[in-house]
């Protein structure tokens, strides 16, 4: 089923590339919403987020401040002109938020796993005009994500984006939550008029990795960024890792490089075809270079001569490193590579030996 989508057209936002949210993961305290709101809009900052309704993995932590935070979102808007937006996870929520003049709804990554709850919230949504963002289930499965997006497009809901916050892995890895790129990649192939968010907060869970992640979603032609930003990141009641200060954030913006879309994801298309030719031929070519490899231990074998020739491998590894060098590759790397395929070779001669 194809969306039926209208643009965002987000009052008071430029439409340009990254459309940015930003603010705490959670609305914490009046003050605390209201410093990193007065931050942000100072630094340009167009729609101002902030949890109220806060899904932790476990019960007895901080659960968000729930409608009590409405009216510091509303004083958000009066006194900085910013769009707000927060996480709606029931039909409750939606109809408080959409009471309390929240501008902008979000689905959450584990509400988005969960067909019936995003079923009550697009019945929750029928009727109404405001823009919502789907983030991507926690697991990752595209038709999942595709069809909570049809859920709420269904209710009517034209205004639609989806945001791309990684995946939940059991492995130990940098990343709080693996980018899986080609989910979202794959996903701007299958509804191309869809805006896709990047949340670097919660896929690094790490401050540091919020601009790389940042500058790998803009080349790879995603649409907005939203990134969790607190006046006193250490000090946040939750995902406090991964919270930049309104400042911080700033530069992590200005030092983005934003190439246009049809340069980013074109071009990148058909490099990486070319590469994936390249990668092709370089297989081929290793397997040739093994069969070759056998060969010649069978005439060792005929012969009664030593696998390994020290001489050879010598020869070998200084002149494929003085050809890689002329042709702009490290010596290091050149005998890296050749020591590995001389590994591979021997171990297949000394298996045709051994036959
Ligand atoms: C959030 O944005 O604060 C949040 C809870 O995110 P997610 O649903 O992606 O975990
Ligand atoms: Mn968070």
């Amino acid at each position: 089923m194809e969306l039926d989508l209208l643009p965002l057209n987000l009052p008071g936002v430029p439409d340009q590339r990254p459309l940015v949210i930003a603010g705490p993961c959670s609305a914490e305290t009046e003050e605390q919403v209201m410093s990193a709101a007065r931050q942000l809009s100072h630094n340009g900052i167009k729609i101002f987020r902030a949890g109220i309704w806060k899904p932790r993995t476990k019960p007895g932590g901080f659960e968000g401040n729930g409608e009590k935070a409405l009216p510091w979102l509303q004083r958000v808007k009066a006194e900085t002109g910013m769009l707000t937006s927060t996480e709606v996870a029931t039909p409750h929520h939606v109809e408080a938020a959409l009471k309390g003049g929240v501008d902008l709804l979000w689905i959450g990554a584990r509400t988005s796993a969960n067909p019936f709850a995003v079923q009550d919230i697009a019945d929750a949504l029928r009727g109404v005009d405001v823009p919502v963002l789907v983030k991507n289930p926690v697991n990752p499965d595209l038709e999942l994500w595709i069809g909570g997006m049809q859920r709420i497009n269904g209710a009517g809901i034209k205004r639609l984006a989806a945001i791309h916050r990684g995946f939940t892995t059991y492995d130990k890895t940098i990343y709080r939550n693996l980018p899986m790129w080609h989910v979202p990649i794959e996903l701007r192939r299958r509804m191309p008029g869809l805006p896709i968010f990047c949340d670097p907060s919660h896929i690094g869970g790490r401050r540091e990795l919020v601009a790389p992640l940042s500058q790998q979603a803009m080349d790879l032609g995603f649409d907005g960024l939203i990134i969790e930003s607190h006046c006193n990141p250490d000090a946040a009641w939750s995902d406090a890792k991964q919270q930049v200060t309104p400042d911080v954030l700033s530069f992590i913006l200005d030092k983005l490089v934003v190439r246009s879309v049809s340069d980013s994801t074109e071009s990148l298309k058909s490099l990486r075809q070319q590469i994936d030719e390249l990668d092709n031929d370089l297989i081929q070519q290793l397997s040739k270079r093994m069969r070759i490899s056998r060969e010649i231990a069978q005439y060792k074998k005929d012969h009664n001569v030593a696998v390994v020739q020290t001489g050879r491998y010598n020869e070998i590894l200084d002149k494929r490193g003085a050809q890689g060098v002329l042709c702009g590759m490290s010596s290091d790397f050149m005998k890296a590579i050749f020591e590995a395929i001389h590994a591979e070779s021997v171990r297949q001669q000394i298996e045709i030996i051994n036959k």
